[in-house]
């Protein structure tokens, strides 16, 4: 199976091997890549252990998880990412469908890199809707 964050590889060698804690991202866009690919996947607690531990207490989880149940996730484009030091931003646009219904999600994402490992911080959304 083809990973779900767009690389053209198979998933279990992509995002699956951060997935299952063989090795961490690289990289704040290998992070978020991954991170897009766990929601693809239903990976709720991967997601949890790369949000800033600040961050996560206004995630509502439960919510989250939710929507990656409902949702089918299509193509995630990857528009810009850059990285300074500790400091990671992504901008990203992630395309997914809800009851047959297309959306785009737009956002620019900061990650914090700690001890060596990448940590999504915050996101802002650009556009909610196509
Ligand atoms: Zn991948």
């Amino acid at each position: 199976m083809k990973c779900p964050c767009g690389s053209e590889k198979n998933y279990l060698e992509c995002c699956g091997v951060y997935h299952s804690g063989k090795e961490k991202a690289p990289t704040a866009e290998a992070l978020m890549r991954s991170r897009y690919s766990a929601f693809a996947k239903n990976q709720m607690d991967y997601l949890k252990n790369t949000t800033d531990p600040q961050t996560l207490q206004d995630i509502d989880e439960e919510a989250n998880q939710e929507w990656a149940e409902r949702a089918k996730f299509l193509k995630l484009e990857v528009i810009k990412s850059e990285e300074k030091g500790t400091k990671g931003t992504v901008e990203f646009k992630a395309y997914y469908s809800v009851d047959d219904e297309e959306y785009i999600h737009h956002e620019v994402s900061t990650f914090r890199k700690q001890a060596g490992e990448w940590f999504f911080k915050s996101g802002k959304v650009k556009e909610a809707k196509v």
